[in-house]
């Protein structure tokens, strides 16, 4: 999953957390994500979301726009978006969804919103309701006043009208976003159509959420949250759903594998022991079930039986670089940094351009203490960087790489950059100081560590 940070948690070094900055998904604002709510990072399961997403976004047209599936670590079935760039999706959802069909259509709807730009004209309904619903409540301020002045029970004749018209707005602004609802799920099925899916996954996901709603903002008020999914909007679907010649299409089987493969390794890295042994029993062999004990095992067990269960993975797909990630990163955290360096060499190799696995490569490379291993994975962590150009971790790693090397000046500027995508600019800025009096002037080690001292420390950095 995520590469090894200090801690053993699924979301180690890459996490994001609303208090903190330096998020791996670049444009993400921590500030913008649902409060607490960590990113999970693993190269498997973004590469099948990207592999549901792309011919959606595609025909959507919005194939240049680079959108990326971020994946919050959040058992609830939930998934939206925020922004024009980003589909938020909880593991809750990638854990309830039995099929890729069911994730696909969950895609095509927020896609749906993505192409009708709803986010935008909800945003300029919401500013006109709070517009009106700032008048209403002066006008309920205003009449409180007057009954207080005229004497008796006025108060609470104030405290009616500020509720009624409120309520108003509400309902009129429900209305809206029930409107933008059925337009991403008419928008969503036409995708669908147009690359040959079935919409049988999301009418099915729909009918089985029955009373959560999909669509979530932290703008709308919680009785959105809670209120039923209309059946009419079920029983529309429906209608549009199997109109489409692809309704009985089913997802392809090495497909539906990659999917059930993706389910277990979130149970195996989120779910306790009991839950995993309950989900799959040891009479369980599928590959699928053995991946999800693995990982358990790996996480709560002995690390000994964890690696002789990923080599039995390895035997059955010899080819899976994420088998040999699993294997690296369990030597790897449990202490064997030298033994971890094959497996995760084979995991690097075999993923053609993982830069989170280049990651975890480079921290076994790291902790080995060899300076020849340090050596390597300078340049290694620079390719990872400049796909993961945020990644707090890879810096570190960065840092310590050249720390075992003796250059002490380009160790100082990666520690700052490490600090700085942490959101700690004033360790960042106190680092890049030093490495300015050890770089020559003007270099472009010494622009970048320059560029850290004069940034201001946000304001938000002191809450
Ligand atoms: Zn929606």
């Amino acid at each position: 999953m995520a590469p090894a940070g200090r801690a053993l948690a699924l979301v180690t070094a890459l996490a994001v957390s609303a208090a903190g900055g330096g998020s791996a998904v670049a444009p993400v604002q921590a500030q913008d994500l649902p409060r607490g709510a960590p990113i999970i990072r693993d190269t498997e399961i973004e590469q099948l979301l990207r592999d549901y997403s792309t011919s959606i976004l595609r025909v959507a047209g919005l194939a240049k726009q680079n959108v990326r599936v971020v994946i919050l670590n959040d058992r609830a079935f939930n998934a939206f978006v925020m922004d024009g760039r980003h589909i938020f999706i909880n593991a809750g959802a990638l854990f309830d969804a039995k099929t890729p069909n069911e994730i696909i259509g969950v895609f095509a709807h927020e896609t749906g919103h993505l192409a009708g730009g709803h986010l935008q004209r909800l945003r300029e309904q919401l500013a006109a309701a709070q517009t009106a619903s700032i008048v209403a409540m002066l006008a309920g301020v205003g009449a409180m006043v007057a009954g207080a002045r005229a004497g008796g029970s006025g108060g609470s004749i104030g405290a009616a009208a500020i509720m009624a018209p409120q309520s108003a707005i509400q309902r009129s602004l429900l209305a809206y976003v029930r409107t933008q609802e059925d337009q991403a799920d008419h928008a969503g099925v036409k995708f669908l159509t147009a690359t040959g899916q079935s919409a049988r996954g999301m009418l099915e996901l729909f009918k089985r959420l029955g009373d959560e709603s999909l669509f979530n903002s932290r703008f709308i008020d919680p009785y959105l949250q809670s209120h039923p999914m209309p059946p009419e909007r079920v029983a529309a679907l429906e209608v549009l759903a199997k109109a489409s010649p692809y309704f009985d299409r089913t997802d392809p089987p090495e497909l539906q594998l990659r999917h059930d493969m993706m389910r277990a390794k979130l149970s195996g890295f989120l779910d306790r022991p009991d839950t995993v042994a309950r989900r799959y029993p040891l009479g369980d062999h599928s590959l699928p079930a053995r991946y999800a004990r693995a990982i358990s095992t790996y996480r709560h067990g002995d690390s000994r039986d964890a690696v002789a269960q990923i080599d039995g993975l390895i035997q059955t797909q010899p080819n899976n670089p994420y088998f040999y990630e699993l294997k690296g990163q369990a030597l790897l955290e449990g202490g064997h940094p030298a033994e971890a360096v094959a497996p995760l060499r084979r995991a690097v190799a075999l993923a053609h351009g993982a830069p989170l696995i280049d990651i975890m490569l480079g921290q076994a490379l790291v902790a080995t203490n060899n300076a020849k291993y340090a050596e390597e994975a300078v340049p290694l962590l620079h390719t990872a960087l400049s796909r993961e150009p945020q990644s707090p971790d890879a810096y570190a790693q960065l840092a310590m790489a050249y720390g075992r090397k003796g250059d002490l000046a380009q160790a100082d500027l990666a520690a700052a950059q490490a600090a700085f995508m942490r959101g700690d600019v004033k360790t960042a800025r106190q680092l890049a100081t030093r490495a300015k009096t050890r770089l020559p002037v003007g270099s472009p080690a010494w622009v970048r560590a320059d560029d850290i001292v004069s940034v201001k420390p946000p304001a938000a950095a002191n809450k």
